[in-house]
């Protein structure tokens, strides 16, 4: 099994909901995420997926959410924007950008800050 993983970042605002401490107040961060696509045997030019392929659709996946409020983004108008549910959204959207392809979605990371990231994979 092959796998690629590739970083991107966005800027945003986010507060959380039914929650007791800091983030119930609006505030932001620059997120990374990290996008882990896997493969069982090598495509074109002996590769899993094209890098680049994989930070363009990242990109206009993030786009949807780059210096936004995300708590009135239609996605998040009935759940928290939690790192957990961002990781989710990255994963979902980019899975059926991928839907024809020959690779799997595995798993999305989403760094609030330094030393604190949630993951989705399925
Ligand atoms: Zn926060």
């Amino acid at each position: 099994m092959y796998e690629i993983k590739i970083t991107r970042f966005f800027s945003a605002a986010h507060f959380l909901r039914d929650y007791h401490g800091k983030c119930e107040a609006l505030h932001g961060h620059n997120w990374k995420v990290e996008v882990m696509v896997r493969r069982e045997d090598l495509g074109e030019g002996n590769m899993a997926l094209d890098f680049s392929r994989l930070k363009r659709l990242t990109e206009d996946v993030l786009k949807t959410l780059d210096h936004q409020n995300l708590n009135a983004l239609p996605y998040f108008k009935d759940q928290n924007p939690s790192s957990e549910a961002i990781a989710r959204y990255v994963f979902q959207q980019i899975e059926k950008s991928l839907a024809k392809e020959p690779v799997t979605v595995y798993r999305v990371n989403a760094w609030e800050s330094r030393d604190s990231c949630a993951g989705y994979m399925k």
